[in-house]
């Protein structure tokens, strides 16, 4: 079998119930695993560790399985203690990559707990565990909602990787331009680790549009009139976000980007049906 030339990567989320996450486990990763056989499977944690135990028990139950999978992992308020101990965990289950972010802070601490910035996090886990993970940390093509600047979130970026990650995810983004820019504004302060583009397929688009809303990425007002045209004819408006994000996904890998990283949001057919389409 030919060596696929970019790296594909799935996000999952901690499900809340058990019938999730037994959904999540028995149907959506074997499904996934059997079409995409991407590199890993990502878990992510929840602001202020609130996921901390779902988190590790949906990657202990993937990774016994033998597919390769990597926590999202951020200081939220624990202690290095606490932090240390999770990465001793994972290590000895066999984890080889860690996402680390700062995290979004917790609503309802009124901004008292002091975050960690990832970059902190990155120095923290290269202290504590050596090279024996490999970390991925956040970027973001259309910039970060509280960032001061352009350039100095791209600084910080930078400060990520001069602590010691190993490459970065992007958050999704429906612009392809303002991924190209950054990936040469990457390049031009120095940064030579590979940014991998982080796509969102649109199949809910309501969901989508509020998220967008508060995470920096915007969707395009073309995009916007166009789903609105549609009002409730779900099944126009499910083409036509497929038919967008195809062509986003063909253009990012038809160029020279190292690759894509489904957020799935635990669902097996948008990401499949895009997959498939891409005759990867
Ligand atoms: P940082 O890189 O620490 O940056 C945060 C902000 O602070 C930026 O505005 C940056 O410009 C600024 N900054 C950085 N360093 C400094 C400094 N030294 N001084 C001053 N300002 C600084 N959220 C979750 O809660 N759970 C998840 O599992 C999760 N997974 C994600 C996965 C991916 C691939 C992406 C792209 C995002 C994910 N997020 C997740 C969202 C992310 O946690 C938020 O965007 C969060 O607000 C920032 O996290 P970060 O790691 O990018 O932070």
């Amino acid at each position: 079998m030919d060596e696929r030339k970019q790296r594909i990567s799935c996000e999952f989320f901690p499900p809340k119930t058990e019938a999730g996450k037994t959904s999540l486990l028995t149907d959506v990763t074997p499904a996934l695993q059997d079409t995409l056989s991407p590199e890993f499977f990502s878990v992510t944690y929840g602001a202020g560790g609130s996921t901390r135990d779902t988190t590790l028990g949906v990657v202990s139950a993937i990774r016994e399985t033998g597919i390769n999978v990597a926590p999202h992992l951020s200081f939220g308020g624990d202690d290095e203690n606490t932090v240390g101990e999770l990465l001793d965990i994972y290590k000895e289950k066999g984890v080889k990559r860690i996402v680390a972010l700062r995290g979004d802070i917790p609503s309802g601490t009124g901004g008292k707990s002091r975050s960690v910035y990832a970059s902190e996090l990155v120095e923290f886990i290269r202290k504590h565990s050596g090279e024996h993970f490999h970390l991925e940390v956040a970027a973001y093509p259309e910039i970060h909602p509280e960032a001061k600047s352009y350039d100095s979130d791209l600084q910080f970026l930078k400060n990520k990787f001069d602590a010691g990650a190993n490459s970065a995810i992007t958050q999704f983004f429906y612009n392809v331009e303002s991924y190209f820019y950054f990936l040469d504004q990457c390049a031009s302060v120095g940064i030579e680790k590979p940014i991998y583009a982080g796509i969102m397929p649109l199949h809910n688009f309501a969901n989508i549009r509020r998220f967008a809303g508060n995470t920096g990425a915007e969707i395009p007002r073309w995009i916007c009139q166009k789903m609105d045209s549609f009002r409730d004819d779900e099944e126009s408006q499910r083409q036509f976000g497929f038919d967008v994000v195809l062509q986003l996904c063909q253009t990012i890998l038809e160029s020279d980007a190292p690759g894509i990283h489904f957020y799935t949001m635990n669902q097996v057919e948008p990401t499949r049906e895009l997959f498939t389409h891409l005759g990867l």
